[in-house]
């Protein structure tokens, strides 16, 4: 019996350079629905989630439980497992893969332990489109975008590597996500129903492409949504992050406050600190001024440096500073304190080219 490649729903995503589409992304009936096109009974659609899914097989012909000959049948059709091509340890624990995908791309995937967690911080596209100016992502250029499977590669990967259960997943490496819409919400979707993880331990953060919060509220998610927002006014805004011209900060904030309105969630704002530029207490009372009356959390993010630019990352004093003015005018806010700076695996390090 010759092997029908799978035909998933009409929310697939199947990437141009793939001959057959990958299984991996694929929920329990999409694969159910498939052995049975194969000829399989029902139940062989469970097991073949479980052996991708909990097994990690990469390979249909190493699925001991099924009849030989048709391992044998099956065995070309992609499972859509990337291979480790490089993995550095920085002394904190977070670990820095690059992850090469079928056709040779490299993708970088990070994971985070901590006491209680694991949090993966998945790339989106290869490279990226956007050109902020502070980030090494955006230095590189951007390939392509990713399959849901290759999203969720990411996680799996991670999972085996650290051999324990992924906790959190922030969609925070390489890419906008919100460029590649289908794939991140197919990915999510898998992430939460096929490897396990809820809803509220994903978060997607973009750097806001117009009309795409709106979109994403309109799935009725439970994912949080952080948004980099990096600057109190549009003059700035625009200073350092490129993209952001044609898409004023009024109308990414009208589309939070949306985001809010329809998911009940509340956005979380992530802010770049960089010397002189973007720091200073009149522009912490800016940004309070701004986000007055919004369900929102401030998570400052001390710049960390890369060759390109000669941005700064401000004095810790000038850190505290900033957050004791949001503070006073009631902004909930936090530090990150980046993990994975050793090994350039920290925000906006990211890079295919480190090796
Ligand atoms: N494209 C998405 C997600 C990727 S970056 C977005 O823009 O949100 C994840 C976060 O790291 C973003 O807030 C990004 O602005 C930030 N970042 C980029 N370069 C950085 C750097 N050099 N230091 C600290 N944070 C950086």
């Amino acid at each position: 019996m010759s092997a029908t490649p799978l035909v998933s729903s009409a929310n697939s995503t199947i990437p141009e350079t793939a001959t057959l589409p990958p299984l991996l992304g694929a929920s329990v009936t999409e694969l159910t629905a498939w052995v049975q096109q194969q000829g399989q009974p029902a139940y062989r659609g469970k097991q073949l989630h479980d052996w991708i899914y909990h097994k990690g097989v990469r390979s249909l012909a190493d699925i001991s439980v099924f009849p030989k000959q048709w391992r044998t049948d099956v065995a070309d059709i992609p499972v859509g497992r990337s291979q480790i091509h490089y993995r550095s340890v920085a002394p904190d624990g977070t670990v820095k893969y690059l992850l090469q995908l079928s056709d040779g791309q490299i993708v970088e995937t990070v994971g985070i332990p901590t006491e209680k967690r694991l949090t993966v911080c998945v790339s989106t596209q290869v490279g990226c489109p956007m050109a902020c100016d502070f980030c090494a992502t955006g230095k590189g250029g951007y390939k392509r975008n990713l399959g849901r499977h290759e999203i969720v590669d990411q996680v799996l990967t991670v999972q085996e590597d650290f051999q324990q259960r992924v906790s959190h997943v922030v969609f925070m490496g390489m890419g906008e996500p919100l460029l590649n819409t289908e794939s991140v919400l197919d990915a999510v979707k898998s992430l939460n129903q096929d490897v396990g993880i809820g809803q509220r331990s994903l978060t997607i953060s973009t750097v806001g492409i117009r009309d795409r919060i709106r979109e994403l509220a309109q799935n009725h998610l439970q994912v949080t949504l952080a948004v980099s927002l990096h600057a109190p006014n549009q003059a700035l805004r625009e200073k350092i992050i490129p993209s952001a011209r044609p898409y004023p900060i009024e109308d990414l904030l009208a589309e939070c406050r949306e985001y809010v309105e329809i998911t009940g969630r509340r956005v979380s704002f992530e802010y770049i600190l960089l010397a002189g530029v973007n720091d200073l207490p009149e522009h912490a009372l800016e940004l309070a001024k701004r986000l007055r009356g919004f369900q929102s959390h401030v998570n400052l993010i001390p710049y960390n440096p890369i060759q390109e630019v000669d941005y700064k990352r401000p004095k810790s004093d000038r850190i505290q500073a900033f957050v004791k003015v949001l503070q006073q005018q009631k902004i909930a806010v936090s530090v990150r304190y980046s993990r994975g700076l050793e090994a350039d695996a920290a925000c906006g390090q990211l890079r295919t080219s480190n090796l």
